[in-house]
């Protein structure tokens, strides 16, 4: 059976010191290229005689498998992960070693002052645009960066709230929308019949940007309505935030603040605004603070 490479990189971890543990895990990545240690134990659900083979040795993989077919996947498989293993030995040799003692005391604990809800869209990365450093920023990323209500049912938006508003005790949170979001897109192109898929589960949570872009812009084109719903629905989030009591308590407060931020890549400019709310007067809220960054 093949060993799981967890198992096999955690031997002697709390014997050795740190930098001894960290130089130590360069011979491990080594035995990457042996192609037995490739093989993880991949859930039993939804198995097909393929998958099956994978959970076994290489004899029986190749009983199952077009050996062309497989030499094909494992060249493509191989050339995109020797890629990323190549960049991540260099964050290591020029970021994590370079920054030891930085990087071990996060090892201990985070403390990052950012809650940073974005797209799950490969090309708005919040570390990438904004430079936020290991530690810096707690992200989520959903499709369409969105906020459900409080009064919704559980998801991992929430979990992610509660940990890092309650825990982490997070002293701002960036919600981030974007130019051409495919999930904006459904948002605003989905009919209002019950064909159910995932997407539309999860999209129809910025269901009031749709209707209130529909009823300030729908003289517009439907790509300009999407632009404009992208940062509607950031600020439909802003507002859900303060449906979660623990998160309106800490705005009055002044423990907390709430952003909203637009990055659009066709230009490559940023906006970024900031909540302001009446801590005397319940639902009274307004924008302070508005940037455009390019
Ligand atoms: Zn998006």
């Amino acid at each position: 059976m093949a060993r799981p490479l967890i198992q096999s990189s955690s031997v002697d971890l709390h014997k050795s010191s740190a930098t001894t543990r960290i130089l130590r895990t360069q011979v491990r990545f080594l035995e990457v290229d042996k192609p037995h240690l490739r093989f993880l134990n991949l859930p039993s659900c939804n198995s097909t005689p393929k998958l099956k083979a994978w959970k076994g040795p290489m004899t029986l993989t190749k009983e199952v498998v077009d050996e062309k077919e497989m030499s094909a996947v494992t060249e493509h498989e191989s050339n995109e992960f020797t890629t990323l293993k190549h960049r991540f030995l260099n964050f290591k040799k020029d970021k994590y070693l370079k920054n030891l003692e930085h990087y071990q005391s996060l090892a201990d604990e985070q403390s990052p002052k950012f809650l940073v809800i974005s797209c799950a869209d490969s090309r708005v990365c919040p570390s990438n645009i904004l430079g936020f450093q290991p530690g810096e920023a707690f992200v989520v990323r959903n499709i369409a960066n969105l906020v459900p209500p409080y009064e919704t049912d559980p998801s991992e938006v929430k979990a992610a709230l509660e940990f890092s508003v309650n825990t982490l005790k997070v002293e701002n949170i960036l919600v981030i929308g974007h130019s051409r979001c495919g999930g904006i897109r459904a948002l605003m192109s989905m009919d209002d019949e019950t064909n159910s898929s995932f997407i539309r589960s999860w999209v129809i949570n910025g269901k009031a940007a749709r209707t209130s872009t529909k009823a300030v812009a729908s003289n517009l084109s439907f790509d300009h309505q999407c632009k404009h719903c992208e940062k509607e629905s950031v600020n439909c989030s802003l507002m859900n935030l303060l449906t979660y009591p623990w998160i309106k308590e800490k705005v009055n407060k002044g423990e907390l603040v709430i952003h909203g931020g637009y990055y659009d890549f066709v230009d490559c400019s940023f906006e970024k605004w900031t909540l302001e709310k009446n801590s005397q007067v319940d639902d009274q809220v307004s924008i302070k603070n508005r940037e455009f960054w390019s």
